[in-house]
């Protein structure tokens, strides 16, 4: 058994506020978090005082922000993290190369949608964000079109925290706000309509023609956008991008850093369009939540591009790149992953959802309920008390974080339909006194 905690409680939480930036949080901390002492299966257990046994538990709606899918504290993951670590935790990439991450690139070159073949390891989402956006700008210098430099997505985007992704982020109301200005200046359409409209796929072959010349690629999270509004499209604009971008000469990136591994009801959202990108990013579930690790996939025809040209390296290599204790675990749960009926999963917590989450439809302030794959969204029509929609959800034994005007879930792939009913009660709740 692991030893005593050190720190109690109140002390931890003080050394905390004062010590600790949170994700999105001023300094010092403003909103008290919760303590939790140990994970397993999909519930977290909390401390609330001192001791290690009188924490209370709560489900997991969150899947800590999409990743762990298989829960928490799996006994094939473990196993793969410690016969790992007793090989090596980690070695450099440059020069040296492992099985781990040989075999976690051959998973996810079969696994990913025909043509990408090649895998550049990052050590996080935003990074492979930044990998993907190098690549298309030097795919195109390397041929000697250099001015091919801008990017064009479309809004209520998010791609993560770092410059570029930044830069196709939301420019409004979203994280990034304050950067306008200061961020590359990137070209943006509309946000995809839920539904097919072809008013709007001509409107953005139209933008993607006009800026042709300037644009090296197009980058969209496909499907579903993520952090930058939970808002879903038809697949069928996938296929519209896909064709202007070869009509007019330009890369197309998919990143599947949140719709990866199975979460929207196919292995990547892409899959739902038969569409294949020219540059994919993955990361949250890739590792099954247990470490950070991403990936930028791309095709042989962009890395011949860039090989082709007067540097005909990518420069880039972390430190941490192509950690073998990560890419162990990866390939673990991938093996797991496509080891059981996983689409079975999806579609049984979508109807859990789709029937919990019903009732908040008919909620005041409530203006929007949807539910795709193991994703489930309730949209207010006004901006969510974060506070009380998360003391309402623990209240009904269950981890949430809403954001802005959403109360969201996208609980692991193992939950019970007894626990998805419990969340799906709980988002409710948190709807109603958020
Ligand atoms: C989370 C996320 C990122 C950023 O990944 P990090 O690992 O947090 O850097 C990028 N794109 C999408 C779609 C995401 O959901």
């Amino acid at each position: 058994m692991p030893d005593l905690p050190v720190l109690p409680v109140r002390e931890l939480l003080d050394l905390d506020r004062r010590h600790v930036w949170h994700p999105y949080g001023p300094m010092p901390g403003r909103q008290e978090p919760l303590v939790v002492e140990s994970a397993s299966g999909v519930r977290l257990k909390l401390r609330t005082a001192d001791g290690v046994d009188d924490g209370v538990e709560v489900v997991d709606g969150m899947s800590s922000w999409w990743s762990a899918i298989h829960g928490y504290n799996h006994p094939v993951l473990n196993d793969a993290a410690r016969d790992q670590l007793g090989r090596m935790s980690h070695v450099m990439f440059g020069g040296l190369t492992h099985e781990p991450a040989v075999r976690l690139a051959k998973h996810l070159v079969d696994m990913s949608p025909q043509g990408l073949e090649h895998v550049f390891l990052a050590d996080s989402g935003s990074v492979s964000v930044e990998v993907a956006v190098k690549m298309c700008l030097q795919y195109w210098r390397s041929l000697g079109r250099p001015r091919k430099q801008r990017l064009l997505t479309w809004r209520g985007g998010y791609h993560g925290d770092t410059w570029q992704p930044m830069s196709v982020c939301d420019p409004e109301g979203g994280m990034h706000e304050l950067w306008q200005g200061v961020l590359p200046r990137q070209v943006f359409a509309d946000p995809p309509p839920v539904e097919y409209e072809e008013s709007y796929a001509d409107r953005l072959r139209a933008l993607i023609e006009s800026h042709a010349d300037e644009l090296a690629a197009v980058i969209v999270e496909p499907v579903v956008q993520g952090a930058g509004g939970m808002r879903f499209h038809s697949p069928a604009y996938l296929r519209v991008l896909r064709e202007a971008c070869d009509a007019h000469g330009v890369l197309l990136v998919f990143d599947e850093i949140a719709t990866g591994f199975g979460r929207t009801g196919a292995l990547f959202a892409a899959d739902h369009a038969g569409v294949t990108p020219d540059v994919m990013c993955v990361g949250k579930a890739l590792t099954g939540g247990y470490m950070t690790m991403a990936a930028t996939l791309c095709t042989s025809g962009v890395a011949e591009g860039i090989s082709r040209g007067e540097v005909p390296v990518l420069a880039h290599g972390p430190t941490f790149m192509g950690n073998p204790l990560a890419a162990a675990v990866a390939c673990a749960s991938i093996e797991l992953l496509l080891g059981q009926d996983w689409q079975t999963e999806v579609k049984r917590i979508e109807t859990g959802l789709r029937e919990g989450l019903a009732p908040a439809a008919d909620l005041p302030g409530v203006r929007d309920v949807r539910v795709l794959g193991a994703i489930g969204v309730v949209q207010l029509d006004h901006a969510v008390d974060m506070a009380a929609a998360t003391r309402a959800a623990v209240r009904e034994g269950v981890w949430l974080r809403p954001f802005r005007d959403l109360v969201y879930t996208m609980p692991p792939y193992v939950t019970g339909d007894g626990d998805v009913a419990r969340i799906a009660a709980a988002v409710c709740a948190a709807a109603r006194e958020g």
